[in-house]
């Protein structure tokens, strides 16, 4: 009966704002989820967004239910922003595209696929990965191993480990990458790394898994952030990307997203759509249309199209300058001689930091900073202002 259930835990990410909403010191600081805020800390609605929805007002639009592959209008737009909308791919209809409930559904809806059709097939996650992966396998029975990804010597990429885990593990495993601003580190593998990595992962037969929830937030330009994904695409291998709008047009709360299977034929490609569709009936019926049409006409329309990416490279822009302003001011007052380069050399909305458990607890007990506690902070949290702050907490909390 219900009273045997015991309490669960907190989520590790979420749990972090309710813990923020508690504390009632004017000081208080939420850096825990990837959100983005404005310079002012507040939450942002894009302008080409608000555009967009008073568009689908006046035009006085239904809703219907959608089908349960989605908005056909979305499914396009997004296959073509991932791949590029000139990819031999899309046009000999190589890839399937089903709308999910954002990053998280759309992975979610690739695991249920992997369980149907892989049955014993491994996912390997990188060693950290975003809290919310192992989850998503694991409800899904999805076995999962790590392979290592994140060096704490050199606060860099393992690329040693990393190749030499994806060798290892048994042939025809999915391997799960970040396709840009690697989530929690903010270390991504270089150009060279990537063709690396994928020659690894031919060899062993294995198919790559691609979550792409930055793409255009991470440098600013949708283009140069789909680059390891069309250079996988570009080898003619099988390849799952599931897709994200949550931050690179702030539709967190609309849940829009996709997940796309590239296959190595057009008859294939159809055949896994229809599985798609017969594993989202059940668990969802049909996806929300509201954030599919937002971006469907975002992305077909020109002016819209600019707009948005001219409001992406503004919040990647100001991240980035908070970047530069609290390596600044950690380099001024450390006199420790220690080198805070590596958060330079990270990108995206997040910093690892380095701080262990017990230091990022004296952040939130001592000094109300609230971030993850593997060490992760969101730079998209964190305004100007608040660096010289932040950075006399990193301080005590790093000697201390
Ligand atoms: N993947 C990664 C790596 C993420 O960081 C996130 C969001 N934090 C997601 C997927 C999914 O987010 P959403 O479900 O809001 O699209």
């Amino acid at each position: 009966r219900f009273e045997a259930i015991t309490m669960a835990p907190p989520d590790p990410i979420l749990g972090i704002s309710e813990a923020f909403k508690a504390d009632t010191d004017a000081k208080k600081l939420n850096l825990g989820v990837g959100a983005y805020r404005t310079e002012e800390l507040q939450p942002y609605v894009l302008n080409v967004v608000k555009k967009a929805e008073k568009l689908m007002l006046d035009k006085g639009e239904n809703k219907e239910y959608l089908p349960i592959e989605g908005l056909a209008a979305f499914n396009k737009v997004t296959a073509d922003l991932l791949f590029g909308s000139e990819n031999p791919l899309i046009k000999q209809q190589k890839i399937a595209t089903v709308q999910g409930l954002s990053g998280t559904g759309s992975l979610r809806l690739a695991a249920a696929l992997i369980e149907r059709y892989f049955p014993g097939a491994k996912v390997l996650i990188s060693s950290p990965s975003w809290g919310n992966h192992k989850n998503i396998f694991n409800d899904a029975r999805v076995p999962w191993s790590e392979y290592r990804y994140y060096d704490p010597k050199t606060v860099g990429l393992d690329f040693e480990g990393m190749v030499a885990d994806i060798k290892e593990a048994p042939e025809g495993s999915f391997v799960l990458l970040h396709g840009c601003a690697h989530n929690p580190t903010g270390i991504d593998p270089t150009p060279d790394q990537w063709e690396k990595i994928a020659d690894v992962i031919q060899e062993k037969n294995h198919i790559p898994f691609f979550d792409v929830a930055y793409q255009g937030f991470a440098s600013g330009s949708l283009d140069a952030d789909a680059a390891s994904v069309r250079l996988f695409a570009a080898r003619g291998t099988e390849l799952l990307v599931a897709q994200s709008y949550s931050k690179n047009l702030g539709l967190y709360a609309e849940r829009i997203g996709a997940i796309n299977v590239v296959c190595t034929s057009a008859d294939a490609a159809a055949r896994v759509k229809s599985q798609l569709k017969r594993i989202a009936r059940p668990m969802h019926s049909n996806p929300p249309i509201h954030g599919a049409r937002i971006v469907a006409n975002i992305v077909g329309d020109p002016t819209l199209f600019n707009e948005w990416k001219v409001e992406m490279e503004m919040m990647a822009g100001r991240i980035k300058n908070v970047r530069q302003k609290l390596f600044d001011s950690l380099s001024a007052k450390d006199k420790s001689g220690k080198d805070w380069s590596f958060i330079l050399k990270q990108i995206g909305m997040f910093s690892f930091t380095g701080l262990s458990r017990a230091q990022s607890d004296n952040m939130s007990n001592k000094w109300h900073v609230y971030m993850t506690k593997d060490g992760r902070i969101s730079l998209a949290g964190l305004s100007l202002a608040k660096c010289e702050y932040l950075a006399d907490a990193i301080m005590d909390s790093y000697h201390n």
